[in-house]
C-alpha cells in the first residue's frame, strides 16, 4: 500500500514518514502543495495524508483539483487546532477524514487503515483468504494460526493482493503500489516475491492469469 504524505513541517514530515514505513507502507513524501498536486495527478496512491496549510499551493486547492480531475483515492486532511471551518471546507472539498494537530501517530495510522480497507470494501482490519490471515494493525500474517515471517516486500505484495482479493492485479499495478516514485522499479521482481509467497503460504492461493497478472483466489 502506497501513501502520499504532504506536510511542510520538516520534523513532522520525517517522523510520519518513518512511522508509515515502519507500519509497512511505501511512502512518497513532499513538502509543498504544487509537488503534491502533480504527484497525485500522475502517480497512484492507496491513500493521501494532506496538511492544509502548505506553501506554493494550499491543501484545499490541491484536493479540489484532484477531485475535479476524477482522482478518487482516500484523503485524510491535517487541520490546525480550533479551526472547525477548515474541517468543513476540507470535507466538502472531498476529504474522507481529518485529524486535528497535534495528534498521536497511532491515531493517524488507525484512521489510514480504516480509509484503505473501506476503499477496497473491507469492514475488518483482519483480512482473510481461507487459512491465511493478514492483520493490517500489526502487519502480521498467519497460516492456519501459525505466524509466517515475511520480508517487507513480500508483505507489501500480499497486502495489496488481499485488499483486492479475487480481482486480477497486473504486475505494473503491483509495482506501482509497492515502490515509491524515486525507486528503481523492476516489475520482474514481482514474480520473485510471488514465488516466495507461494513457497511460504502454499501454491493454490495466488493464481497467475496469463498475460494479465495475478489473482488472489479466496476459497469459497
Ligand atoms: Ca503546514
Amino acid at each position: 500500500m502506497r501513501i502520499l504524505l504532504v506536510e511542510d513541517e520538516p520534523t513532522l514530515n520525517a517522523q510520519l514518514t518513518l512511522a508509515l514505513e515502519t507500519a509497512g507502507y511505501v511512502v512518497d513524501a513532499c513538502t509543498n502543495g504544487r509537488t503534491a498536486w502533480a504527484l497525485g495527478d500522475v502517480e497512484t496512491f492507496d491513500a493521501v495524508v494532506l496538511d492544509l496549510g502548505l506553501p506554493e499551493m494550499d491543501g484545499l486547492t490541491v484536493l479540489k483539483r484532484w477531485r475535479t480531475a476524477g482522482q478518487s483515492m482516500p484523503v485524510l486532511i491535517l487541520t490546525a487546532r480550533d479551526s472547525w471551518h477548515e474541517k468543513v471546507a476540507g470535507i466538502d472539498a472531498g476529504a474522507d477524514d481529518y485529524l486535528t494537530k497535534p495528534f498521536h501517530t497511532e491515531e493517524l495510522l488507525a484512521r489510514l487503515r480504516g480509509l484503505i480497507r473501506r476503499a477496497s470494501g473491507h469492514a475488518s482490519p483482519v483480512l482473510t483468504c481461507g487459512p491465511i490471515e493478514l492483520d493490517t494493525r500489526s502487519s502480521r500474517v498467519t497460516l492456519e494460526g501459525q505466524h509466517i515471517p515475511l520480508t517487507s516486500h513480500e508483505y507489501k505484495v500480499l497486502a495489496y493482493l488481499m485488499h483486492h482479493a479475487n480481482a486480477v492485479v497486473s504486475r505494473t499495478e503491483l509495482t506501482e503500489h509497492i515502490y515509491a516514485q524515486d525507486f528503481d522499479r523492476d516489475s520482474n521482481t514481482i514474480e520473485v516475491f510471488v514465488g516466495r509467497l507461494r513457497k511460504k503460504l502454499g501454491t493454490q492461493f495466488i493464481e497467475t492469469v496469463r498475460g494479465l497478472g495475478y489473482r488472489l483466489a479466496v476459497p469459497t
